[in-house]
């Protein structure tokens, strides 16, 4: 590995994973598969070279700086074809799909767009599975069972796709520079992709505030008196809130409205 100092972009969201036991229980909970493993935010490298001795990888760094270095640090994994690295914004790069072939994320995520990343991978046919570090209050609410209470829209639309689960938390000290909150490495195994758009508008207005109650939340956009039929008809309490519904009931109460 390169070992020059680098400095770090805040705006890029870079707070480079230093601790080896944390890389190695990232490759440890790695789901085994035939996919290919696609990275995003490779940055200096650190979790990259554990990944190409498994796999090959597809990898997507926006900073043209450490590209260069990745380039040069990688030169042999490159020329096998271990490793493609494709330089620019991953979200501009995605389409319908990321990749043309089944795969498995596995990142440290820029957690400034942490939340949109897994909400398009989850969303992508070819992602079979992600292996993600977030903010541990956003791995939090992407895991949550129905009844908790940061139980969300996020967790219906991860319920409803497959199973996530917190596979490690990881303090601070973890990374270079710092962050200033705690993160967790979060597993998605899905068995299936997202659901159609206009679910996830329910969701929104549902979730909208998340302290008050359901009916109070969707009757700011759907028909009162139809909403109170619908929740006598599900035996929903009027009063009850959105985190104590459970993924199915979500389904259910869409197709109602
Ligand atoms: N994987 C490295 C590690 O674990 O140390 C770096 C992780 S760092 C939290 C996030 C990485 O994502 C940085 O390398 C950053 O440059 C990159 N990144 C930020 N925004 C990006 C984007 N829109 N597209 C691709 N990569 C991005």
């Amino acid at each position: 590995m390169n070992n020059e100092r680098v400095a770090a972009k805040k705006k890029y969201g870079q707070n480079f994973l230093k601790d080896e036991n944390v890389l190695r229980k990232i490759v440890e909970a790695m789901p085994k598969s035939d996919n290919k493993i696609v990275e995003i935010g490779p940055g200096l490298g650190d979790l990259t070279k554990f990944l190409v001795k498994v796999k090959s990888v597809e990898a997507f760094e926006v900073d043209t700086d450490l590209c260069k270095r990745l380039n040069i640090t990688f030169k042999d994994e490159i020329a096998t074809k271990r490793l493609h690295i494709n330089c620019g914004d991953v979200l501009e790069a995605w389409q319908s799909t990321l990749v043309d072939e089944p795969y498995d994320l596995v990142a440290n995520l820029p957690y400034y767009i942490a939340t949109n990343i897994i909400l398009k991978a989850l969303a992508d046919p070819m992602c079979k599975s992600l292996l993600v570090m977030v903010q541990l209050e956003v791995a939090q609410k992407f895991a949550a069972e129905s009844g908790d209470k940061v139980f969300s829209g996020l967790s219906v639309i991860t319920q409803s796709v497959g199973t996530a689960s917190i596979v490690i938390e990881v303090p601070p000290t973890a990374f270079d520079p710092m962050p200033k909150i705690d993160s967790a490495v979060m597993l998605i195994q899905k068995h299936s992709d997202r659901a159609d758009k206009a679910f996830e508008d329910m969701l929104r207005v549902a979730f909208a505030q998340p302290r008050k109650t359901l009916l109070k939340n969707l009757s700011s956009h759907y028909d009162k008196q139809k909403l109170s039929e619908i929740f006598e008809e599900m035996d929903l309490s009027l009063t009850i809130r959105p985190h104590q519904l459970h993924t199915a009931d979500y389904h259910q109460l869409y197709k109602k409205i």
